[in-house]
């Protein structure tokens, strides 16, 4: 099943053994990368998926940021077994210069093996252990909040809610991979997780996997873009363009102003961040290409959210006490959200279009291959974050300087010239 649990049973351009297969190099390739020519290649077959484009399950946005490119480990290590069969009838040609580098190679028995030792089968037992911690919280919150009078009780329902949420967030990252049971039921699962979380799967399934096929490309990753509250880094400040979302990042006088004070006002952000995605989740749903049932779906899910959610807080007994509750809830599933940016925050960024190529080197085998690796406690990528932002908000406050070249690490000035 596809992760957004389409129909795949797609017939495009007929059988590939009745064409004429043509000899294609990387460089004529590279020029077929627009929505309307649309050819990728994976291990050295080339395939026009220009019609596939508006069905893919994994959204148009990751075919479009690897178009023109051989995207062999991408496809490896998104995609199930089953994804191999709908390739043949969109194959046009080979790619005479293909070539598997001895990481590329490593990467890929690396992969093989992993699978064969079971190691990606999901223990799905421990899925039932979590629903046994999650079902009493969230139980417990509704009792609060129904039988109690209580602030401190109240408050602490909104805590156990955000908890709950936290939970349902992992167990929705694992689901919206189809991960969890990898099959149809999955796509059930996901809609379950929209109506108890109010995050909508589609926004998620869009948004996570550009941050897994374009992690910390500054024009294609969502999850650095947060123009105008946050910049991670100076080239920001050039008003970039982004590819996810389609329209240009303005570094304009309140964004210069917000990100020149981001290093206070991070923690403050994530903790109300959950507005953000009930906003993203509902622009989604009510304005992104989708087929008429899988957006009904859809609002179905965030519908019974919003009702759910409504009605608890109208057994609050006044607007303190639900100011109370929803500023804790969110406030502890902050935790979650500082949790998602830590690594992207405190991690180096990249120019332009990912690179398929590369992309495996931000995956396993670094001590052979001396890659960078690196593994820092929760309170340390705190410091870097903060440290990171710090440096962008003094840069962003010089008015007459020139934003610097991205290179410059901005760790290392924020370590060593700031303080
Ligand atoms: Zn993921």
């Amino acid at each position: 099943m596809a992760p957004n649990g389409q129909d795949l049973s797609y017939q495009g351009n007929g059988d590939s053994r009745k064409r004429v297969l043509q000899s294609v190099s990387s460089e004529e390739l590279r020029k077929h990368d627009k929505p309307d020519d649309l050819w990728i290649s994976i291990e050295g077959k080339v395939y026009d998926v220009t019609e596939w484009l508006s069905r893919h399950p994994g959204g148009e946005n990751a075919l479009l940021s690897l178009a023109g490119q051989d995207v062999t480990d991408a496809f490896l290590a998104f995609h199930p077994g089953t994804a191999w069969s709908l390739l043949p009838q969109f194959q046009i040609g080979v790619l005479t210069d293909y070539e598997v580098s001895p990481i590329q190679a490593d990467y890929r028995k690396l992969l093989t093996d992993l699978k064969r030792a079971g190691l990606y089968k999901n223990p799905v037992h421990v899925y039932g252990q979590y629903a046994a911690v999650m079902i009493p919280m969230f139980v417990l919150c509704v009792l609060g909040v129904i039988y109690s009078r209580s602030f401190f009780v109240h408050v602490g329902c909104g805590i156990l809610l955000g908890l709950f949420w936290i939970q349902a967030g992992f167990m929705g990252h694992d689901i919206g991979h189809s991960g969890m049971f990898k099959t149809g039921v999955d796509k059930y699962l996901k809609l379950l997780v929209g109506a108890l979380t109010g995050i909508g799967m589609q926004w998620w399934r869009n948004n996570h996997n550009a941050h897994h096929y374009s992690c910390n490309s500054v024009e294609y990753d969502p999850d650095i873009q947060y123009i105008p509250i946050f910049a991670i880094t100076p080239k920001f400040f050039a008003s970039l363009y982004s590819h996810f979302y389609k329209r240009t990042m303005a570094f304009d006088t309140p964004a210069r102003l917000l990100v020149s004070y981001q290093h206070y006002t991070f923690y403050i952000v994530m903790a109300l961040a959950r507005v953000n995605l009930y906003a993203q989740t509902f622009i989604v749903a009510l304005t992104k290409k989708m087929d008429f049932s899988t957006r009904a779906w859809e609002l179905g899910a965030l519908g019974v959210y919003w009702v759910w959610f409504l009605s608890l807080l109208s057994f609050l007994p006044n607007n303190y006490h639900r100011v109370a509750f929803v500023l804790a809830s969110f406030a502890t599933t902050g935790i979650q959200h500082v949790q998602f940016v830590l690594n992207h925050f405190s991690s180096p960024v990249y120019d332009g279009k990912p690179q398929s190529k590369t992309w495996f080197e931000n995956q396993p085998l670094c001590e052979k291959y001396k890659l960078p690796y690196e593994s820092v406690s929760w309170l340390e990528a705190n410091l870097r974050v903060l440290r990171t932002l710090k440096a962008a908000a003094l840069e962003a406050r010089d008015v007459s300087k020139p934003a610097p070249a991205l290179s410059k690490s901005l760790i290392w000035e924020a370590a060593n010239a700031r303080g």
